[in-house]
């Protein structure tokens, strides 16, 4: 039962030692490239919409049309456009 703490305590060590190396690496080529060129940021910009339903902004490829109106999915779709603020 000792021995099972320690084992998960070595395997906690070696997997936030590798994440830390690789995350490492990562930066320095993203650093070489130049600022803002790295390889996580999007090369185009994405058009954002907002939900009629609960004003949650999301991306036009992800949204939900119905007539001229947008949805952030098809649960808040069927809802329809949320009630005027009192
Ligand atoms: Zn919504």
């Amino acid at each position: 039962m000792k021995y099972l703490l320690v084992l998960l305590v070595l395997g906690f060590a070696l997997w936030s030692l590798l994440a830390r190396l690789r995350r490492g690496r990562g930066d320095d080529s993203g650093r070489s490239d130049g600022p803002g060129k790295g390889a996580a940021t999007p090369a185009t910009p994405v058009a954002m919409v907002e939900c009629a339903h609960c004003g949650l902004h999301l991306p036009a490829a992800d949204a939900v049309a119905e007539g001229p109106r947008l949805y952030c999915g098809d649960a808040h779709r069927r809802l329809g456009p949320a009630p005027p603020p009192l």
